[in-house]
């Protein structure tokens, strides 16, 4: 019997777990798999002011992020990064950091243990687990994407290599390559990771991610090898064909916060499984990590206080901080699954003179005000009213709003 249970053991429910230990309350992480941090599933991109926000003083570090360049077609366009302290990290050994300080603060660990299902009865939350049924008096509900089972409407289908000996790597920049085509409603993206090493992934909408992963590392070393990026040529021995150390499969979540997100009076609802990733790039280290980090912080005040009914000013607490950037995302999202391919190049070729002003209003945690920039050019808000019709004053205002 403990105070509370967390079911995963990510970079939310860890938090959540940290916080819940700290203030002295018994806390268990069950996690299905053998290792934390194991399956890693995500790039590891993230702002160093993220992590501090987030209470972490340790990370390993891989690359950091000096440039982000956007393509589409035959246009590209380079935002200077350099001032937004966005860097690359090993995801499992933060994982394993945060688990640490969990320990340290006191919580208890089970990995290969899997809750099957878990009901609030008789004023408890009764866990079956296939290590036997369990109880505690709050249940923190951390299993990331897995609910309902990482598919429907909301969910995007991801693939993401781990790859090395990729000369087209640069280690200081991050790629984004929109085709609404190839990737209905979401993109390809190259997350360095080190010289020569990184995180290429690809989703959209209803893809096979396995045969457009494939796809476009070919493509990107069918460019290097033949096309003008001849320079590295034969560096690595290899000419360009890159080593694939890892193959992660996963959805995404881009539908914004799924409320409410404490449920039966004791069940709260952390990260991922709360839709707390960022609509517009499905990033959720940050804000799903916020979510664990301000959920432990409010059921320890819960229990601290032997009033339960505290625990809603946790989603409070969130829509605080991200609620009205979510929804400025997710407006900028249904725009982007309007347009097509000339008309993002459109956007994009209008942005060119207001790039420096684009990279310099840009906060890499809450960017929809940069990318409202982007369409705010005369060309860009022309392209944008014919896509919209009678829905364009609409959108004007609610992103104004907001
Ligand atoms: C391909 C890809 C790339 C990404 N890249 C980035 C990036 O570069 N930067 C960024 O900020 N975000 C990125 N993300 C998103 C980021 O990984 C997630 O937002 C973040 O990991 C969410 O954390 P979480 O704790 O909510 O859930 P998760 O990390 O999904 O963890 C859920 C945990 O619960 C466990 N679990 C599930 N069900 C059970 C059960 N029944 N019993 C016990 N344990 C269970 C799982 O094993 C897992 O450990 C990426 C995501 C993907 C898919």
């Amino acid at each position: 019997m403990y105070d509370v249970i967390v079911v995963g053991g990510s970079i939310s429910g860890l938090l959540a777990a940290r916080e819940i230990a700290r203030r002295g309350f018994s806390v268990l992480v069950l996690e299905e798999d053998a290792e934390i941090g194991t399956p890693e599933h995500c790039g590891g991109l993230v702002s160093i002011d993220a992590l501090n926000s987030l209470g972490i003083e340790e990370y390993r570090l891989l690359s950091r992020i000096r440039y982000a360049t956007i393509s589409v077609l035959d246009t590209t366009i380079s935002i200077d990064a350099e001032s937004k302290n966005v860097i690359t990290i090993d995801r499992r050994a933060l994982d394993k950091h945060v688990a640490k300080q969990a320990r340290r603060n006191g919580a208890d660990m089970m990995l290969m243990c899997r809750a099957r299902s878990f009901a609030v009865r008789d004023g408890y939350v009764k866990v079956d687990t296939n290590r036997g049924m369990m109880e505690c008096k709050v249940l923190v509900d951390a299993r990331g994407c897995s609910i309902p089972a990482g598919t429907g409407k909301g969910f995007l289908p991801s693939a993401q290599y781990e790859v090395d000996s990729a000369c087209w790597i640069d280690a200081d920049r991050v790629e984004v390559y929109i085709d609404q085509d190839k990737y209905p409603g979401f993109f390809a993206w190259i997350i360095p990771g080190g010289k020569e090493r990184g995180r290429v992934g690809v989703s959209g909408k209803g893809i096979n991610a396995m045969d457009r992963i494939e796809q476009f590392i070919a493509m990107k070393e069918g460019k290097y090898m033949h096309g003008s990026n001849t320079n590295c040529n034969g560096v690595n021995g290899n000419n360009g064909r890159c080593v694939t150390l890892r193959k992660v499969f996963a959805p995404i979540w881009i539908d914004g916060p799924r409320r409410p997100f404490v449920k039966d009076g004791r069940v709260v609802v952390v990260g991922d499984a709360a839709g707390q990733a960022k609509p517009t790039t499905a990033g959720g280290i940050y804000t799903s990590g916020m979510g664990g980090l301000l959920a432990g912080t409010t059921i320890a005040d819960a229990l601290a206080n032997n009033n339960l009914a505290i625990l809603n000013r946790y989603e409070d607490a969130w829509l605080d901080i991200f609620g009205k950037e979510f929804e400025k995302m997710l407006m900028l999202r249904r725009l982007f699954e309007r347009l097509d391919n000339k008309a993002i190049e459109r956007i994009l070729n209008s942005v060119y003179p207001h790039i420096d002003e684009v990279s310099a209003s840009g906060d890499f945690d809450f960017h929809s005000s940069a990318l409202a920039r982007m369409i705010m050019s005369i060309d860009g808000l022309r392209v944008v009213k014919a896509v919209l019709g009678s829905e364009f004053r609409r959108f004007l205002a609610g992103i104004a709003k907001v």
